[in-house]
């Protein structure tokens, strides 16, 4: 019985990109004889010809399966969906625009062989621009320190996980997800392999620095990835106003002593001005922290579904319950 492996791709607007990546997921599918392939592709509520291109896939090839969502979720939520709905033994998630070659997969199913239950793909080279990098090597270097759990620098999505993973995760509902931090948090064996990553071929990135949009923000994802592994910014609330009370009690003693002492006293109009701002400015981010919290848990609480699928086809493969069933019928 040839062990399954499901590969993953989300897809948002990506009927350019997606002819290339089909070939070069056929490709890899021959040259690995000894392992069933499914291609689980998620259209993300793509609103070019995306839908289209995959549901003829699907009738024409079947190892192909498609979950078209109801509307646009998100890339977090596509991949969460294409978890759930995995049939294989392991799955590996990738990129619709081919920045991420599937002729990693290959040395990817040979350390899980050899017993790995996470294989994540490092990028050595990096081909976004300068100032993503900056702010993705800086804003992961902070997670680091405020989280026990480890996080793997400079890796996306693209990996390949167990079934012991996959069952892991499907047991992860929040709505507010950054699957990076879920895949740290889950542990595991993990094996790191690095690989050079290409610019975007066709089409543009999905994603922007917008601080004030709901859409894909790497804001919100930094975000969500923050909120996800630690409460730890909460903490940092509690001592910043600890250290204000403490030198305003400090300046409280010395105000006392030099009245005692009849020393005369500042009128003291900037000092008061700069303090009034600056705790007022305090107070107001902490405000913020905890409401990215709040809101969060209130998000949460709502207890929607993650996503909602228009329509959905999944190739069929031999299960071994059934092929157990038909074995032990024939003897
Ligand atoms: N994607 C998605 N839903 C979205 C945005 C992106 O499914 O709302 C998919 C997209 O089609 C691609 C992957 O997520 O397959 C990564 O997107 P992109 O290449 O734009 O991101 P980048 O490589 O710049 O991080
Ligand atoms: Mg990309």
């Amino acid at each position: 019985m040839k062990k399954l492996i499901t590969i993953i791709v989300p897809a948002f607007n990506e009927e350019e990109s997606l002819p290339s990546t089909i070939e070069r997921l056929n490709k890899l599918a021959t040259s690995q004889p000894k392992y069933n392939f499914e291609f689980l592709f998620v259209n993300d509520g793509s609103r070019d010809k995306t839908a289209e291109i995959l549901n003829d896939l699907a009738t024409q090839n079947g190892h192909v399966s498609v979950i078209n969502f109801s509307r646009n979720f998100g890339k977090e939520i596509a991949v969460a969906a294409g978890i759930d709905h995995a049939q294989g033994d392991a799955i590996v998630m990738m990129d619709a625009d081919g920045q991420e070659p599937p002729e990693l997969i290959p040395e990817m199913i040979k350390w899980w062989e050899k017993g790995y239950d996470d294989v994540y793909a490092r990028r050595h080279v990096r081909a976004d621009s300068r100032l993503r990098k900056f702010n993705s090597a800086a804003y992961y270097r902070t997670l680091q320190k405020m989280t026990r759990v480890p996080i793997q620098i400079d890796t996306g999505d693209f990996r390949l996980l167990d079934k012991k993973c996959i069952m892991a995760l499907r047991q992860c509902h929040e709505v507010s997800r950054q699957n990076k931090a879920l895949f740290s948090w889950i542990g595991y064996k993990k094996k790191e392999i690095t690989y050079d990553q290409k610019p975007r071929q066709v089409g543009e990135t999905k994603w922007h620095f917008g601080f004030l949009s709901a859409g894909n923000s790497l804001f919100n994802l930094a975000i969500d990835g923050f909120t996800s592994f630690t409460t730890l910014p909460l903490r940092y609330i509690t001592v910043a106003g600890l250290a204000a009370l403490l030198i305003d009690f400090i300046y409280l003693v010395v105000v006392i002593i030099r009245a005692c002492l009849g020393l005369s006293q500042d009128a003291g109009f900037n000092t008061l001005l700069i303090i009034i701002l600056l705790m007022g400015g305090i107070e107001l981010i902490a405000m913020g922290i905890l409401g990215e919290y709040v809101g969060r848990t209130f998000n949460e609480a709502k207890h929607r579904p993650l996503y909602l699928i228009q329509d959905m086809h999944q190739a069929k493969f031999e299960s071994k319950e059934t092929k157990d069933g038909r074995d032990k019928a024939s003897k």
